[in-house]
């Protein structure tokens, strides 16, 4: 068996009664039939309060005012308190590493949702790469998995992963230039050419700037839209599943103060924030590396899941929509501080962003959808390039 897993991913401490947003907290945390098991069995003290505190009809740990009832005043957990690490349930132990299951492979990565987490990610200033391992555990073979597809996919994040790191380019040119990459793969594939899907790989391997110049054209054209495009977007996301409810007074203020002043206010508000933020030498590397790091988790995490739906383009268009909407709703908050900005802002709406749309299938079923019919370029025919 294969295993991946981001540089990062080992440095990992759970910060515990000093998380700023625990994961204890807001959400339903489902127990594993193996804990549920040795939770109904425990005899101890702290039986009692174990069986009345779970909702064993739904598997669930029952919860007071939003916080899990193990989650006790001083922040910590009463069950690893009291009964040791051991005895967490999967859910509670893993998170917040992640596994995605390929045949013969296992990709680790540590989920954006949790803020320490999304700290070790985003304060990473130098390129991420991934370390592999290989061991005598025998392989998974899954039934119908397209190998050949998968191999394909992983070339073709290697090419996606070179772009998004080229730190001599702008990073919205770099984020335009995956989505036509990925657009050429996904016309090859929705044809059912996968010679068609290696031609673009190794043509991507010899030069892989060589969609920079039409980028750039679209990227432009992108901008000119941009005020019209965002209140559409905001409108999609308003219309999601809500996990957290101040999530919503977040979307409504974005609204209010971004879009309903009018266009010249926006785009005004956009050049002022790219003075201080990006044309600034220190916060511009700081914001390019943050996006950047951003880009490459949404890229690591979901790219590969392509062999099981055949939406490679879908995959790209989640990256980009979620870099944009993270910048663009610290915008928001830098002009709701009066113009100021700290990195602690931009992780909080990571993390934050990542809660509400990541952590629910239903979102990010709705959010693909979405993408996959209004997001992307219209590209001319791109056999005739
Ligand atoms: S969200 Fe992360 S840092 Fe916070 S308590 Fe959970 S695992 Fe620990």
């Amino acid at each position: 068996m294969r295993y991946v897993k981001p540089m990062y991913y080992d440095k990992f401490v759970c910060i515990a009664d000093r998380c700023p947003a625990s994961c204890c907290q807001g959400w339903q945390i489902v127990i594993d039939d193996s804990s549920l098991d040795r939770y109904w069995n425990e005899n101890g003290f702290f039986a009692n309060r174990l069986k009345n505190s779970i909702d064993w009809e739904s598997g669930t740990f029952c919860q007071y005012k939003g916080r899990c009832e193990f989650l006790n005043e001083k922040n910590l957990c009463d069950i690893q308190e009291t009964l040791g690490e051991k005895a967490l349930c999967d859910t509670c132990r893993n998170y917040p590493r992640h596994v995605e299951e390929f045949e013969g492979v296992r990709e680790y990565s540590l989920s954006l949702s949790c803020p320490e987490a999304a700290r070790l990610m985003l304060t990473e200033q130098s390129l991420v790469t991934l370390t592999e391992w290989e061991t005598t555990e025998e392989e998974t073979f899954e039934e119908g998995f397209d190998f050949l597809l998968y191999t394909q996919l992983l070339d073709a994040r290697k090419i996606l992963w070179k772009i998004l790191q080229d730190r001599e380019t702008n990073m919205w040119i770099r984020l335009e230039a995956c989505c036509l990459f990925s657009e050429k793969i996904q016309v090859s594939l929705d044809q059912d050419e996968y010679f068609g899907i290696d031609e673009w790989i190794r043509l991507h391997e010899r030069d892989f700037r060589m969609d920079y110049k039409l980028a750039e054209k679209y990227r432009k054209e992108k901008d000119e839209r941009n005020w019209e495009q965002k209140q559409k977007e905001i409108q999609v996301l308003k219309d999601l599943e809500r996990l957290d409810p101040s999530w919503n007074n977040l979307l409504e203020e974005a609204e209010d103060i971004l879009y309903k002043k009018g266009k010249d206010q926006y785009e005004k508000l956009c050049t002022d924030f790219q003075i201080q933020y990006g044309y600034n030498s220190s916060w511009q590397e700081k914001w390019m590396i943050v996006a950047e790091q951003l880009a490459i988790f949404f890229l690591y995490t979901y790219f590969c899941g392509a062999v099981y739906d055949w939406e490679v383009n879908k995959k790209v268009y989640l990256m980009i929509f979620s870099v944009e909407w993270i910048q663009e709703l610290t915008m928001c908050q830098w002009y709701k501080e009066g113009k100021i900005l700290n990195q602690d802002a931009v992780i909080t709406m990571a993390y934050r962003f990542a809660r509400e749309i990541e952590h629910s299938d239903q979102n990010l079923l709705c959010l693909e959808q979405w993408l996959k019919e209004n997001y992307g370029n219209k590209q001319p025919d791109l056999r005739k390039e």
